[in-house]
């Protein structure tokens, strides 16, 4: 072909992207306007600016005001790190976890698992990414979900931490990973024991498979109880070379 034709060619394949782009874009503007975003605890309309909640639902939440750098856990005052982390800190080097579990954050995600609502945890990562920014937690190289047993996720049909993990990178353009760390073992269900329980009922449940060098992770949960799990994924990341490990959770009950 020569060069003349090449180039009709070339301004015609861009004319029908343009054209096509134009389509698309009509397409989602008429598609919003029929079936606009709703906020997740009020329903109202949400403006352009908006994403999950409305301004006002959204300064009602139970952000974390103020908690240790290490644990995670809600403190009064200025201080950075708690009695606890002083005396005895956990494996994982920092905690960041955007709400208290409380209302409405808490019955959002119980909608989410027990009534079949993976949406929502969806768009509640939009918030833990907001409050992210806002604290400047830094970057880590690679997120990783809390890992479900086979037959747990077969019960469930989704793994809410996965949802979390896939809304927050396409956010924050990080990576992530779901064969890193692998759960082998069906566990018995965490509620109700204390941490040295869960600590034990999760023993060598983990496994790592990674042919690359890993310096900074995230592991990432809807909900911290005790961090028992992030402990226990934690002891694995470290013992196969990762040098800093950070815990990020849309809530924490501590
Ligand atoms: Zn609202
Ligand atoms: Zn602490």
């Amino acid at each position: 072909m020569n060069t003349f034709l090449r180039s009709i060619d070339v301004r015609k394949h861009r004319r029908a992207l343009n054209e096509s782009a134009l389509i698309a874009k009509a397409f989602i503007k008429s598609f919003n306007w029929l079936f606009p975003s709703r906020c997740i605890q009020c329903d109202c309309i949400l403006t352009d600016m908006e994403e999950a909640f409305c301004d006002t639902c959204y300064i009602g939440l139970p952000f974390v005001e103020n908690c240790c750098a290490r644990c995670g856990q809600s403190m009064p005052g200025d201080f950075h790190c708690c009695g606890q982390c002083l005396n005895k800190p956990p494996n994982y080097d920092n905690c960041f976890c955007a709400f208290e579990y409380a209302n409405p954050i808490d019955d959002l995600i119980v909608q989410c698992k027990y009534n079949q609502r993976p949406d929502l945890i969806e768009r509640l990562a939009l918030s833990f990414v907001t409050e992210l920014k806002a604290n400047e937690i830094p970057m880590p190289d690679i997120l990783i979900p809390v890992p479900m047993h086979i037959s747990r996720l077969r019960q469930r049909g989704f793994n809410q931490s996965l949802l979390l993990v896939k809304a927050i990178s396409q956010r924050i353009g990080v990576p992530y990973s779901t064969s890193i760390v692998y759960k082998r073992k069906n566990t018995k269900p965490q509620a109700g024991l204390t941490l040295k329980q869960r600590q034990l009922n999760l023993n060598d449940s983990f496994e790592f498979h990674s042919k690359d060098q890993l310096r900074h992770v995230a592991i990432v949960d809807d909900v911290f109880t005790t961090g028992a799990t992030a402990r226990e994924i934690t002891k694995i990341l470290k013992r196969n070379g990762v040098d800093y490990v950070q815990v990020w959770g849309l809530a924490h009950t501590f």
